[in-house]
């Protein structure tokens, strides 16, 4: 199968697999197992904080974010398509006591500062007590710009907020922010709010950290999957000042997430770290080319001409919007072409989503278009 799916379907490379194999382990519970102290402190300083904590999934990364710094009774202003608020159970109000304020996105992914604003609550008994704001970089595949974080910022600190970022996938965003960095005007028809370039420039390790700690740096906590893009097979990271970091560890423990020889699977999110970071811009060029190529597909005489909506990606991600009647033979199409991606009902139409990561290559992409080109309807 081209695998679509998601990016957390890659397998761990050889080269992550011996790393693997050679890391040195200990009881991580007792606090000393020398791979995951090891990862724990370079991921801490790699994106400026000073502390980080393991954990077995971004959902637990994100829950203990909350839970270490919202109290019973506390609420945490999300959007209404975060992750932290749809797609994880509801584990802030079931397992946290936290009550889950929603607000509404918008198409480019971010949420209104005024409605923000207006979600946060008086000091008066009537109401739960608003504590921290929750963001979600990349959110469906978008990038947030630098400065909606600081003005999200900048709105958290007048009340006194704590700032939540979801970063799952925050290095495909560092990667674009560096892209933009280096190579502000791609192309002549690019204004200047355009944040993603149309051809991608090569950027450096040391650029895409510097852009992670860019964003990084407007938030108290960030959580960072490495499961990912990055090909780990397991594993998130909860970042923070060693304050929250210290509460995480005990929440951690509390909720299942104290692993033992987990080593073993943080010496990957090592590998993960020095080795995978720079490659997330091929991801991004393969998403470009699946896009242009699905469109093209779209624009020609055929069952799929103008029936396919093919979304830009700025990432990773690429979402395409397709007739309701479609939705059933297409999806059986590609099934049977041993293509997998996953559909959902989007404002009443259907939407397809394909996820390019390290598991697909450029000859995936281009036997996927031709995949698609086959179809008679
Ligand atoms: C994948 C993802 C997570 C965490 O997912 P796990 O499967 O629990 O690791 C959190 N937030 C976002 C936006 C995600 O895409």
């Amino acid at each position: 199968m081209i695998d679509f799916r998601s990016d957390t379907v890659t397998r761990p490379t050889a080269a992550m697999q011996a790393a693997m194999q050679r890391a040195p382990l200990g009881d991580d519970v007792f606090g000393d197992d020398p791979s995951v102290n090891r990862l724990q402190r370079e991921a801490a300083d790699m994106l400026g904080f000073e502390a980080a904590l393991f954990a077995p999934s971004g959902t637990q990364t994100n829950l203990i974010a909350l839970m270490s710094q919202c109290q019973r009774g506390d609420e945490a202003i999300v959007g209404q398509m975060w992750h932290t608020y749809r797609w994880e159970g509801g584990g802030m109000a079931v397992l946290g006591s936290i009550q889950p304020q929603p607000v509404e996105n918008q198409s480019d992914g971010t949420l209104r500062v005024a409605d923000i604003a207006a979600a946060i609550k008086p000091d008066d008994p009537h109401f739960a007590r608003s504590r921290l704001i929750g963001l979600e970089n990349t959110t469906g595949g978008k990038v947030l710009p630098l400065n909606y974080l600081a003005e999200v910022g900048a709105l958290a600190s007048a009340h006194g907020l704590a700032m939540h970022l979801d970063g799952a996938r925050l290095f495909n965003a560092a990667v674009v922010i560096a892209e933009r960095e280096a190579d502000p005007w791609p192309d002549a028809n690019s204004k200047p709010n355009t944040l993603v370039s149309a051809n991608s420039v090569n950027v450096s390790h040391t650029a895409i950290i510097t852009a992670a700690r860019s964003i990084c740096s407007h938030f108290d906590t960030v959580s960072v999957c490495l499961s990912k893009g990055l090909g780990a097979p397991i594993g998130s990271l909860i970042l923070g000042r060693a304050d929250v970091i210290a509460r995480g560890r005990r929440i951690r423990k509390m909720l299942g997430g104290g692993m033992r020889q987990a080593g073993f699977l943080a010496a990957a999110g090592s590998h993960a770290l020095e080795h995978h970071l720079e490659r997330l811009a091929e991801d991004h060029r393969h998403a470009r080319r699946l896009a242009s190529g699905l469109r093209e597909i779209a624009a020609k005489e055929g069952p799929l001409n103008g029936r396919l909506s093919v979304v830009e990606p700025d990432t990773n991600i690429v979402f395409v919007d397709i007739a309701a009647d479609l939705g059933e033979p297409f999806q059986a199409h590609l099934a049977g072409e041993s293509i997998g991606v996953t559909g959902g009902r989007y404002f009443g139409g259907l939407r397809l989503r394909w996820v390019t990561h390290l598991d697909i290559g450029a000859d995936d992409v281009e036997r996927a278009l031709a995949s698609v080109a086959r179809y008679r309807g």
